[in-house]
């Protein structure tokens, strides 16, 4: 077990606080310890917090910000970006901060016109996949960024079917709105779309130990997202993190090994204190003072 495995508490990237482990709330389909009891984030949230800020250099100043299907974990997250214009936009109005009502398919926006695409659990529930990412690829900037993430299982082909019932849904693709489980072939259907792509996941950017203290899941992946064909230079490279979070550790081991030999200590001395003649002689001054008081 890591040093982290035992500490009671961890950190939220999303919200900024240290919080018992024990009071974060299981998340969908039961995942223990997944959403923060205090902002409600979940393990993805918490990693494109620290994924908006390691990228902030790379997206640079943002003028347009399309939110898909926005949350208010994630529409605070993407609001450090300091946006020009923060655009919610999502297929129906359920309560949630939505600033235009369309399908990703077909984007009420002119070419080239968005910086940032944030699209997280979205691509699944689209029949035509296909239209939405070649959309992406339209109206992002030359230099524009995407974050895409979507369910998928690396290994197999894409699972999906558009017809069936909701019930077969729930079943075959998680839930009953989602008409497909990616495999494989996801990212050859970026690249046919017009899109290249860097692919990250929690572990390789933060280290185990990070992730642990963050509450975030190793292998959950990310695709940093841009147009054109050619890949990039890698957009997020090597952090230091893991190597901040293991001298850290390494000091939290050291300190409680200080302070375990320090108890020790005390006790052997106690227990000394307690065979000798002064402590003897202490006690029966003390006694001899307080039969006089009498
Ligand atoms: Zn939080």
């Amino acid at each position: 077990m890591s040093a982290v495995e035992r500490l009671p508490k961890r950190y939220c990237s999303a919200c900024g606080n240290v919080v018992w482990l024990r009071n974060f709330k299981p998340g969908p389909n039961g995942r223990p310890h997944a959403r923060c009891p205090r902002c409600k984030s979940l393990e993805r949230h918490r990693f494109l917090a620290v994924l908006v800020s390691s990228l902030k250099p790379a997206i640079g100043t943002v003028d347009v910000l399309l939110d898909v299907a926005p949350s208010p974990q994630t529409t605070e997250i993407l609001a450090s970006l300091r946006p020009g214009r923060h655009i919610g936009l999502d297929l129906g109005l359920d309560g949630r901060r939505v600033d235009v009502l369309a399908s990703l398919t077909e984007l009420p926006l002119a070419d080239a016109s968005v910086d940032l695409v944030f699209c997280y659990h979205v691509l699944e529930h689209i029949p035509d996949d296909r239209a939405a990412m070649r959309e992406i690829a339209r109206v992002l900037t030359p230099e524009g960024l995407a974050l895409v993430q979507v369910p998928i299982r690396f290994g197999t082909v894409t699972d999906e079917d558009v017809d069936t019932t909701p019930e077969e849904r729930k079943a075959r693709f998680g839930q009953h709105d989602h008409v497909r489980w990616y495999g494989d072939d996801f990212e050859g259907r970026l690249q046919e779309s017009g899109l290249t792509f860097q692919r990250v996941t929690p572990v390789e950017v933060l280290g185990a130990d990070m992730c642990a203290w963050l509450r975030v899941e190793e292998d959950e992946p990310v695709w940093i997202v841009r147009r054109g064909s050619a890949m990039p230079a890698r957009l997020l490279g090597e952090t230091r993190l893991p190597g901040v979070m293991g001298a850290l550790l390494g000091e939290l081991t050291a300190e409680r090994a200080a302070r375990r030999a320090a108890r020790a200590k005390v006790a052997r001395l106690e227990a000394r204190v307690g065979r000798s003649p002064l402590r003897r002689v202490v006690r029966r001054v003390k006694r001899i003072a307080s039969t006089r008081r009498k």
